[in-house]
């Protein structure tokens, strides 16, 4: 039994219960905090310290690489790149309106593609590039997001590149120091941080929504968001979400770094970027895409060696016995049907921010906004 204490505080009714913290988690919150200054909110995390995406990731301020959008727009349509284009640029204006990039180490230091012998042409390059820029033109307000920088591929020694296209509106950011600024940012106007807590259920009832947890307590909410990536399904038998584990390595420090910034190959699948004067890089999931639709959190030495391959052909070629590689670790992306992330109501009190994907540190402050524009208190 809880005391009457309890009762009345932590346990009591609240306006909005957010079950998942992470970013679609904290930029929900965020949001409904500014629209709400008085709202009652909670953010139930399952996890005593949230390991999830949001905390795991690599850190790009991005919204696609060129090679990346241009695939999406075969599978997706023009439009359906655009929207996703859309809801990860504006993200990126929220992160950086919102918080002193320094606190957060973001820098605006442009984004790169390598492109391998034989896989594009320099005309059809060079078409992708007018096509992509002027079908992102409303969405970034420049001209060229997107440009050809062949020219500049001695400067980096990238081993296996003919190509190489530079997008200026993309950079770096420390997504630990995110998610831990928008925490303390959440704390400091109310918002009641429930770590430990589980979501196993819910009931609605009448104008209330009773949220069952695996703490042993239950939370009555006028409203519940699902921010829980790929446990979405559990919550929202309706709504199917996909884990795909993402893999990084992180180098020791590499006394000559020559470069830094951010950098993607092969559709995206492939990014890496420098941390400091080490070189963080992460992907091949296009390796092994059924031994990767998984949410264990461990990594495998199939992609492990192939991110090393890389690293010593194409990032780091002829430097294999200066470095050794100091840390590794995996995270999971949680994809919808289609690409594009689930932000929507999915009953009149039940809302959901799920399936954020590879982009998801662009996508989640947006999500959020879009979310608490549907709560009305
Ligand atoms: C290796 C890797 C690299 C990436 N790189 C980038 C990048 O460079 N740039 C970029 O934009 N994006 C990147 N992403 C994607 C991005 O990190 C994610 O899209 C984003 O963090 C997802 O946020 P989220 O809040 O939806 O999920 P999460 O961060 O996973 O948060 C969901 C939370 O819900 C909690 N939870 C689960 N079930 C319950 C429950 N029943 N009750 C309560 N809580 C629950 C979990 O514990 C978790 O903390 C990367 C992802 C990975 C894995």
């Amino acid at each position: 039994m809880f005391s009457i204490w309890e009762q009345e505080t932590v346990l009591a009714p609240v306006d909005v219960a957010i079950a998942g913290g992470g970013f679609a988690g904290f930029w929900t919150a965020f949001h409904l905090r500014r629209r709400y200054p008085k709202a009652r909110i909670a953010l139930l995390e399952k996890e005593l310290l949230p390991m999830g995406a949001s905390t795991r990731n690599a850190g790009f301020a991005c919204f696609g690489s060129l090679g990346e959008l241009v695939a999406d727009e075969a599978e997706l349509g023009t439009e359906g790149m655009q929207r996703l284009v859309e809801i990860r640029y504006k993200g990126l204006r929220q992160i950086e309106k919102w918080f002193e990039p320094k606190c957060i180490d973001l820098d605006w230091c442009g984004g790169y593609e390598l492109f391998p012998p034989g896989s594009v042409s320099k005309e059809k390059l060079e078409h992708d590039l007018d096509h992509i820029n002027s079908t992102l033109k409303d969405i970034t307000g420049k001209r060229r997001s997107f440009r050809n920088a062949t020219g500049r591929i001695h400067r980096f020694r990238f081993g296996g590149t003919e190509h190489m296209v530079f997008n200026r509106l993309e950079g770096a950011l420390h997504s630990g120091k995110l998610a831990a600024l928008l925490l303390r940012t959440l704390q400091a106007t109310g918002v009641q941080w429930m770590p430990g807590v589980a979501v196993t259920g819910f009931v609605e009832k009448n104008d209330t929504v009773e949220i069952q947890t695996a703490a042993g307590f239950q939370l009555n909410a006028r409203n519940l968001v699902v921010a829980n990536n790929t446990a979405a399904a559990s919550l929202l038998p309706g709504i199917s979400v996909t884990p795909a584990r993402g893999q990084v390595l992180l180098t020791s420090p590499i006394n000559d770094l020559r470069w830094s910034g951010t950098f993607h190959a092969d559709e995206g699948y492939y990014y890496f970027r420098n941390l400091g004067n080490r070189v963080l890089l992460g992907g091949a999931r296009n390796k092994a895409f059924d031994a990767e639709r998984t949410d264990e959190r461990v990594t495998t030495s199939l992609i492990q060696d192939e991110l090393e391959r890389f690293l010593d052909e194409v990032v780091l070629p002829g430097k294999k016995n200066t470095y050794s590689i100091e840390h590794r670790w995996s995270g999971i992306m949680g994809m919808g049907e289609e690409k594009g992330p689930v932000v929507r109501a999915v009953r009149p009190n039940v809302f959901a921010a799920v399936a954020l994907g590879g982009i998801g540190v662009a996508v989640a402050p947006e999500a959020g906004k879009r979310i608490s524009k549907m709560i009305q208190l």
